[in-house]
């Protein structure tokens, strides 16, 4: 019998995970994707010696890529290593105080104790609300469709329905966050992890608290050939078993039949196939390769808030920082002021969270010697039309004056190589709406529910994988949507 045929539209983390999972599963693989390299907003250069992976940098939940390897008969510790940081991040607050987040739940606790006189008791029973957050949604919210109805037929979900009020959806983040401490700089600390799926703390469900329990239960990881090495391992595992992958190859059109989707066109030329999944934005998914289609668009779901983007600075910098790690964080001294900007004035505050990520501490060849490859990222709205330059330009100087204060180092004399990504550049170098970078936000109780499922429903044979549909942005979810989808797809 011929092998049924699945094409895939974009090489981001979901597409290729999607492709191997198809593969696995003995379908004929191929995937289209519109630039010369895959990985989408996972990707990295180089430059005048500096290496930069341009995206993600904290990797969660190294499992999931484990997982494909297994799931392919292949051993991940030959294809590709990753370590366990002790140190999650340093967390630099204005006051001149510092907080160290260790891996370790004792040492984290006595940390924060130590530095802000919470006791090790609050952050330990935070911890506890964080990971039942995670025991209740993974079933139900995160490893499942919540469109399925055999999801809902399942002994693991049930339970956990009866479990929901204990998620917290009512109240925000914050709110909550206000509750479990006194201090302001552990309530800013845990507010904080609303911006790893692009939402705001004063907005989200305090659900997002179960966010921490990800990083400070399973950890934080490093790559050991960097963030790209994820891209580069999980496309060989794709090639072994027979998925083929097209670059430079944008798909202009999903062609229908009836209500049915019977394959791609690109370059011109119909590619037929049994399956077809998305990878692209959702949103840009209906509004380009749908466009004569707007009747059968989900418009509730397409009109969802967009989570926020980014603006980063890739800064080759002429020394090193010993008390500068991987991960580093430079507080705002006003959090609310800084969201209100984002969310409500669609702007950069003057004095911006700043997340400083040095691949160079862990892997010294990203870096020419006595150099650092400083990944200098603030939080910034999604493209509306903004005046970017003028925002850029007033962004850098204030990152830069900040950094100097904090560093007590002038540091616009030590960059000797600067490249900038903002979201007019996220939004064309990967098709995502506004540019954000985590599809839409979760600042409300039902984005869960609001976000694109993993299948049309209108559509047959169409399903969507990635940031912008179920179960949402960020690797380890993108890896869980594959999962979701290929389980879908089924034979
Ligand atoms: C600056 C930044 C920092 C981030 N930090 C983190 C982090 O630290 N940790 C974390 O877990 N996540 C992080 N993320 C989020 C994470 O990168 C994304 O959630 C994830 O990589 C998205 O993967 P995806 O599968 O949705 O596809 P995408 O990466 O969005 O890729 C989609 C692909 O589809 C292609 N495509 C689109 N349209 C077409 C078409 N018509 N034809 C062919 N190809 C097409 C695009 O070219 C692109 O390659 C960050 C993102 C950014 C931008």
């Amino acid at each position: 019998m011929p092998k049924k045929k699945a094409l895939i539209i974009g090489a981001g983390i979901a597409g290729i995970a999607t492709a191997i999972r198809l593969a696995v599963k003995g379908y004929a693989v191929e995937v289209f994707e519109a630039n010369s390299y895959a990985g989408g907003k996972l990707s990295e250069f180089e430059k005048d010696g500096f290496r930069f992976d341009a995206g993600p940098s904290l990797f969660t939940m190294p499992q999931y890529v484990d997982e494909l390897f297994k799931l392919a008969g292949k051993q991940q510790s030959d294809h590709f290593n990753y370590q366990k940081l002790d140190v999650t991040c340093n967390y630099f607050y204005e006051d001149g105080s510092k907080i160290i987040a260790y891996a370790d739940a004792d040492k984290f606790a006595a940390e924060v104790s130590k530095v802000t006189g919470e006791t090790t008791a609050s952050i330990k029973k935070y911890a506890a609300n964080s990971r039942n957050i995670y025991n209740i949604t993974n079933h139900v919210f995160l490893e499942r469709s919540l469109h399925q109805i055999k999801t809902y037929l399942n002994w693991a979900t049930i339970k956990s329905i009866f479990r929901l009020p204990q998620i917290d959806a009512i109240r925000t983040m914050h709110k909550a966050n206000t509750v479990y401490f006194k201090n302001d700089r552990v309530v800013q600390f845990f507010d904080r992890y609303a911006t790893y799926n692009g939402s705001n703390p004063y907005a989200a469900p305090a659900t997002l608290n179960v966010i921490p329990h990800i990083e400070q239960h399973f950890g934080a990881y490093f790559p050991a050939k960097g963030m790209y090495s994820i891209i580069t391992s999980l496309v060989d595992l794709a090639e072994s078993l027979g998925v083929k992958f097209h670059y430079n190859a944008l798909v202009e059109e999903i062609i229908l039949e009836k209500f049915k989707a019977k394959g791609i066109k690109v370059n011109g030329e119909l590619i037929e196939a049994d399956v077809v999944v998305s990878n692209m934005d959702v949103w840009f998914t209906y509004h380009k390769l749908l466009k004569n289609h707007p009747q059968l668009y989900p418009q509730k779901v397409l009109k969802q808030e967009r989570s926020s983007s980014a603006l980063i600075f890739y800064w080759g910098i002429n020394k090193q920082f010993a008390g500068l790690d991987l991960h580093n964080i430079f507080f705002s001294a006003n959090y609310k002021a800084e969201f209100d900007h984002i969310w409500q004035q669609k702007y950069i505050y003057h004095d911006p969270t700043v997340y400083l990520n040095i691949s160079s501490k862990f892997k010294a060849d990203d870096a020419p010697k006595g150099c650092e490859n400083w990944f200098v990222m603030i939080n910034v709205p999604a493209n509306t039309g903004q005046d970017w330059d003028k925002l850029i330009a007033d962004a850098r100087q204030n990152i830069l004056t900040k950094l100097s204060k904090n560093l007590g180092e002038d540091i616009s004399k030590l960059v000797i190589s600067e490249s900038i990504l903002d979201p007019r550049g996220i939004e064309s170098k990967t098709s995502s709406y506004q540019g954000s970078i985590y599809g839409t936000s979760s600042n409300s109780q039902f984005a869960a529910f609001l976000r694109h499922a993993n299948r049309s429903s209108k559509i047959n044979n169409l399903y969507f994988c990635g940031g912008s549909v179920h179960p949402g942005g960020g690797i380890p979810l993108c890896l869980l949507s594959a999962k979701i989808v290929s389980e879908w797809i089924g034979w």
